[in-house]
């Protein structure tokens, strides 16, 4: 008996990391995206850097954003993230704090989500020119819902917070 597909989502994913080596953790974050179940990495931000808010005596952050397509719902996209966080020795200590790997789902399709443990869309990603600069590089024209459109929402925030620091070859 054949098995029906499981419906595909377009998700994207902020990635941060500041300890450690940040770079080779992003990648690794890239890479553990890439591996996730019945999940395809469909394109990939530049990396940039940007200084630390809320802690500000901490290492500056690389962040990017991946989008993904997957069959996994919200909340098992949310648990293997955490996953992979903490198989990269993750660790909570306090809100803010320096981390070796972040893994955030910033938009899920057009789904809103309020739950305690999961905000979807991200809660604060319309302020944090760290997700809107890069999530604006590859998804330009996304909606986030309720809100609208990702490049005019990215416009609004201050760029010079973030520096691209590589292109992906085309
Ligand atoms: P932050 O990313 O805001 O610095 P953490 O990475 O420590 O904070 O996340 C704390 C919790 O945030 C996670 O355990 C998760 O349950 C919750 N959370 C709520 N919404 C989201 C989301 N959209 N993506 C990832 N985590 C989320
Ligand atoms: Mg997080």
């Amino acid at each position: 008996m054949s098995r029906v597909p499981a419906a595909k989502h377009a998700a994207c994913v902020a990635l941060g990391a500041n300890i450690g080596e940040p770079m080779r953790q992003i990648e690794e974050g890239f890479a553990a995206l890439a591996a996730l179940p019945e999940t395809r990495l469909l394109a990939r931000s530049s990396l940039y850097c940007s200084a630390p808010v809320g802690y500000a005596d901490q290492p500056d952050f690389i962040n990017a954003v991946a989008m993904i397509e997957t069959a996994l719902g919200p909340h098992e996209l949310l648990a293997a993230l955490l996953a992979v966080e903490r198989a990269h020795g993750r660790v909570r200590d306090f809100p803010n704090a320096p981390r070796t790997l972040d893994l955030d789902i910033v938009l899920y399709g057009d789904l809103v989500l309020h739950e305690p443990g999961l905000t979807i869309p991200h809660a604060r990603m319309l302020e944090r020119a760290f997700v809107m600069v890069p999530l604006a590089e590859i998804a330009p024209d996304a909606q986030v819902p309720g809100r609208g459109r990702v490049s005019e929402l990215a416009a609004r925030l201050d760029a010079d917070s973030v520096a691209q620091l590589q292109r992906m070859p085309a």
